[in-house]
C-alpha cells in the first residue's frame, strides 16, 4: 500500500503520518524533513537550498524528484510508503506517475487534511516556541499557506479525478482524525 497525505503547513500532516506509519507498518517519506536534514548537516545540497527554504519558497523540482526516485526505487520502501509534502505541483505529479509506473507501483489513497488559515496561524505560533523552526513565523506561514493553496490545488484535482482523494476535516482533535484516517485506510 502506498499513500499520499496533503495539507497546508501546520495542518498536522507530520503527526498523522507518524500515526499511520506505526499503525500500518509503513515508511514515512517527508521531503520537508529530508531537506531540513540536508541543511542541518550542511551538505552541498543543504547549503544550496537553505535560503530558499527559510523564505518559504519551494525547492527546485529536479532536486526533489531525484530525492524521491532514490527512495521509491529502493526495495525496502517499495509499496510501503506514505508521501508527506510531495508531490507539490503538476510537474512533480507527472514525475511521480512515471516513476511509479516504471517500478510497477501505484498510489492507493490520497488523504487531504483540510484546515483554515486562522487555525494554521495559531498552530504555527505554538510550534515555533516548541521546535524553533526558522521558517515558522506568521508572515512566512501565510506565504507558505498561499503557496500551498496555489500550487497544490491542481495536484489535488488530479487525484480527485482518479477517485483516490479523501478529504479529512483537520480542525478536530488528533485522536478523531487518527480514527477517521484509520477507517479510510481499512476500507482499501
Ligand atoms: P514541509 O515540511 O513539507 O512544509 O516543507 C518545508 C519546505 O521544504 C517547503 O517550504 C519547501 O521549501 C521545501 N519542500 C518540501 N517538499 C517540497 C517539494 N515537494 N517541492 C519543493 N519544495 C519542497
Amino acid at each position: 500500500m502506498n499513500l499520499i497525505i496533503f495539507g497546508p503547513p501546520g495542518a498536522g500532516k507530520g503527526t498523522q503520518s507518524d500515526f499511520i506509519v506505526k499503525k500500518f507498518n509503513l515508511f514515512q517519506i517527508s521531503t520537508g524533513k529530508i531537506l531540513r536534514e540536508e541543511i542541518k548537516n550542511k551538505t552541498v545540497l543543504g547549503q544550496k537550498i537553505s535560503l530558499l527554504m527559510s523564505s518559504g519558497s519551494l525547492v527546485n523540482d529536479k532536486i526533489v524528484n531525484e530525492l524521491i526516485r532514490n527512495i521509491v526505487t529502493n526495495e525496502k520502501y517499495a509499496n510501503r510508503f506514505i508521501l508527506d509534502g510531495y508531490p507539490r505541483n503538476l510537474n512533480q505529479v507527472n514525475s511521480l506517475d512515471l516513476l511509479l509506473k516504471s517500478c510497477n507501483q501505484k498510489i492507493d489513497i490520497v488523504l487531504k487534511l483540510s484546515v483554515s488559515l486562522e487555525t494554521i496561524k495559531k498552530r504555527i505560533s505554538e510550534r515555533r516556541t516548541l521546535e524553533k523552526r526558522p521558517d515558522d513565523n506568521e508572515e512566512i506561514a501565510i506565504k507558505r499557506y498561499q503557496t500551498y493553496e496555489k500550487t497544490t490545488e491542481p495536484v489535488i484535482e488530479h487525484y480527485k479525478k482518479l477517485n483516490l482523494l479523501k478529504v479529512v476535516d483537520g480542525e478536530r482533535s488528533i485522536e478523531q482524525i487518527n480514527k477517521e484516517i484509520s477507517d479510510l485506510i481499512d476500507l482499501i
